[in-house]
């Protein structure tokens, strides 16, 4: 590792400065959307909805840590467990929706309790046939965090995000306006070797198509 490896540069990490940049971006997206939350310092979070302010967020790691230990030596030495996750923020705070309580604390321990233990399981090989509805359902909310983390608010308030957010909190059942006809597919594997050519693969997690341009439509 050399001092000027662009990798080693991202090596620094202030978790409280982490967190405060990320607000700030999505406050900034965020008040695209809802111009009257502009000057509330409050922003939505992507899955439950509720406008809260920064202290009722916490970073989300959105590949969990747990899965990321499979990672090449070389890698975990050389890019931050920040970076190959991907981060964004959830609520922490209490969640009561039309009456039922879902979690303590929020969409972040939600999605550790309901998700993390079967992404942690598909992404190292432990479960490699996927006929379940949660293991299912664990790789919808993964996707929808990855889209919202690239994307933004235009994710979350699309039709299809919408359904994705709805059925993050159904991790046992499949949403009634869920396509019937839904295909992802899981490919590839990782690089042997981290080299200036390939480090995306970790410094960069998720990687969409040319199709993105049409993730935003936005629907009233
Ligand atoms: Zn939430």
């Amino acid at each position: 590792m050399t001092k000027d490896h662009p990798i080693h540069m991202s090596q620094q990490i202030d978790h409280p400065s982490i967190k405060e940049e990320l607000f700030l971006k999505l406050q900034q997206d965020h008040s695209i959307f809802d111009p009257s939350s502009a000057n509330t310092d409050k922003i939505r979070c992507c899955m439950c909805g509720r406008l809260l302010a920064k202290d009722q967020f916490s970073l989300e790691h959105i590949i969990p840590q747990q899965a990321l230990k499979a990672d090449l030596r070389a890698a975990r030495t050389l890019v931050p467990t920040n970076t190959r996750a991907g981060l964004t923020l959830l609520c922490n705070t209490p969640l009561e929706l039309k009456g039922r309580k879902y979690s303590e604390k929020g969409c972040n321990s939600w999605k550790g309790a309901k998700y993390d233990t079967n992404i942690n399981k598909i992404i190292n090989g432990v479960i490699n046939k996927i006929n379940h509805k949660n293991p299912i359902i664990s790789l919808l909310s993964l996707c929808y965090l990855a889209l919202f983390s690239k994307f933004g608010y235009r994710v979350a308030f699309t039709k299809a995000g919408i359904i994705c957010r709805k059925q993050f909190f159904s991790p046992a059942k499949f949403q009634a306006d869920l396509p019937d006809f839904s295909q992802l597919a899981f490919l590839g594997s990782s690089p042997l070797d981290i080299t200036e050519n390939n480090q995306a693969y970790w410094s960069s997690p998720f990687w969409f198509d040319e199709g993105q341009q049409q993730v935003g439509q936005y629907v009233e």
